[in-house]
């Protein structure tokens, strides 16, 4: 008889706390609904869908130990409890590995003594790592509390914009990335910097879907040759930093080497450059290291992530891709390459911190409620538990397997998160131009016939139409499902695949798809009015 381990199916991690019961809406009402939200995605009301692949940004299903977390948080404008917690838990979790202190359980146990909350939890005092204590996070800043990823991001390039612009303001930069994610994109070239992509060359290689359990060619990492060549061509001053997003949202999701990440440290460093991770989805990355890179079968999540972050100066990242509802933050490095480099007038963790308060609140809630900081303290330690991973990267791989299966072109391997189809693949053989918008048109079929919800990550989010022909060549005609942390079963992701294999198989039937207001508008799929045409 097999063991428990050798069926081939995990071992069931969770079960539903409340339930949600799902709206009958008929096709008819989803159509009305469709004209009356000019067919934009981010416009229709999620109360009448069947299932959301939107995106798993903070629609996770929080778990009993953060809903009894959430009771203990604190909404005093100065240093509420739950701040402490937040900074030591991002402690535990970035850079003490197998060795957490875990001090979230002083105040999830009730402590009452107050010695023991003064020593060890309110008035500790530390520097040197990513996120400064007591009275050093006051003389030197380096932690930022935000409400999600694009604050953090909207604060590093705002700030740092016009420091480099001071040195030289007619010289142009450039921020490489192994995938710019779109809001990250955008911060960037809002303050007049350039986003390099540099995807990896094998992203878009054929992958045999039987193998996703055996093996992984780690297709989210950064083309080190093509960093080099922008480093010497446009030269090491013109870059202000260099970003690796882990995992690779934009090129489907996939997971980043930690050799590769050691190697871009390398490039760094011989060029004296600050790296930083996106790092939204760093717990699933680290499962990737653990199940497929070689040398780190017997290591745990935690030493794992503590030994990605060891190679970086800094981060930013959305907590909402986690188990958290809400949250993000900024955190360099103590007195690290980052710091050194920007602090040529003033120190840049105080202009970061000034800003920070301009615009979302003082440094101790940045625009959180209390009650949500110290459910993402708590979320944080279940984002690295091996369990709760395998379950996730199970679904989604599922999910991959089962399209793959029924001839559907999905990337392959499946990501972290979310599962990604190659449009291009899709209309292979069919009148559909990249400007017809087909990707739109198959997420407007999809919610119109059976109440699923997609997102189009190719040439309408990301532009194609303004862009110049380099530009354009960064560019990935993709559909992506994203699976939102212990929302869904297989039964939903069944009736997902049986959705999409009956629209794939009746491809030749979606419409292209005209913006009938506001094409001029930037980060448009979240603003324009769209248009179906159908053929006879
Ligand atoms: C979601 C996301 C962001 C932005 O985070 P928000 O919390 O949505 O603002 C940045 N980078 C990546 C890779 C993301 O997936």
């Amino acid at each position: 008889m097999k063991s428990q381990n050798e069926l081939g199916v995990p071992i069931p991690v969770s079960k539903p706390l409340v339930v949600r019961t799902i709206k009958e809406v008929t096709k008819a009402q989803r159509e009305y609904a469709l004209e009356k939200t000019e067919y934009n995605m981010f416009s229709f009301p999620a109360d009448l869908l069947f299932l959301d692949f939107l995106s798993d940004s903070g629609a996770g299903t929080m778990t009993d130990l953060q809903w009894a977390t959430l009771f203990h948080g604190d909404e005093s404008y100065g240093r509420n409890k739950g701040y402490y917690v937040l900074l030591d838990a991002v402690r535990d979790i970035f850079e003490r590995g197998d060795h957490p202190k875990r001090v979230i359980n002083l105040i999830i146990s009730g402590e009452t003594d107050t010695k023991k909350l003064m020593d060890e939890l309110y008035l500790t005092s530390y520097e040197g790592g990513f996120v400064n204590g007591g009275v050093h996070q006051l003389s030197h800043p380096n932690t930022f509390i935000v409400p999600q990823g694009r604050c953090a991001e909207y604060l590093l390039f705002s700030t740092i914009a016009p420091i480099l612009r001071e040195k030289d303001p007619n010289k142009k930069y450039y921020i490489p990335n192994n995938g710019h994610f779109d809001t990250t994109e955008a911060n960037i070239a809002a303050n007049s910097i350039y986003p390099v992509n540099l995807f990896s060359t094998n992203l878009m290689d054929e992958f045999p879907f039987d193998q996703m359990d055996k093996r992984n060619p780690f297709k989210g990492n950064m083309d080190l040759n093509e960093l080099e060549k922008l480093i010497q061509e446009k030269g090491a001053d013109s870059i202000p930093l260099i970003y690796i997003t882990i995992t690779n949202n934009t090129a489907a999701g996939q997971p980043v080497s930690m050799n590769n990440i050691k190697k871009v440290q390398k490039i760094a460093k011989k060029y004296d450059l600050p790296l930083f991770f996106d790092a939204c989805r760093f717990a699933e990355n680290a499962i990737f290291i653990k199940e497929f890179e070689e040398g780190y079968q017997d290591h745990s999540i935690p030493s794992i992530v503590q030994e990605m972050f060891s190679y970086v100066d800094g981060f930013t990242i959305s907590f909402k891709k986690g188990l958290a509802n809400i949250g993000g933050g900024l955190f360099f490095k103590d007195r690290g390459i980052f710091h050194k480099k920007f602090s040529t007038k003033e120190d840049i963790g105080i202009l970061l911190k000034e800003k920070q308060i301009l615009t979302f609140g003082n440094d101790s809630y940045g625009g959180m409620s209390g009650r949500d900081i110290i459910a993402l303290a708590s979320s944080i330690y279940e984002t690295v538990d091996l369990n709760s991973l395998r379950r996730r990267i199970f679904l989604v791989r599922e999910f991959a397997r089962k399209l793959a299966e029924n001839a559907v072109p999905v990337i392959l391997p499946a990501g972290g998160h979310a599962v990604y189809l190659n449009m291009d693949k899709f209309f292979e053989g069919i009148d559909m131009k990249i400007d017809d918008f087909g990707g739109i048109g198959f997420t407007i079929e999809l919610l119109k016939h059976y109440g699923i919800r997609a997102c189009e990550l190719g040439p309408f989010a990301f532009e194609w139409d303004k862009k110049t022909p380099e530009q354009r060549k960064s560019i990935l005609n993709l559909v992506r499902f994203a699976i939102p942390w212990n929302a869904y079963n297989t039964s939903h992701i069944d009736y997902a695949v049986a959705a999409i294999t009956e629209l794939y198989n009746n491809r030749k039937k979606i419409p292209k798809v005209k913006i009938s207001r506001g094409a001029e508008l930037r980060l448009r799929h979240f603003q324009t009015g769209l248009q179906p045409v159908y053929g006879d």
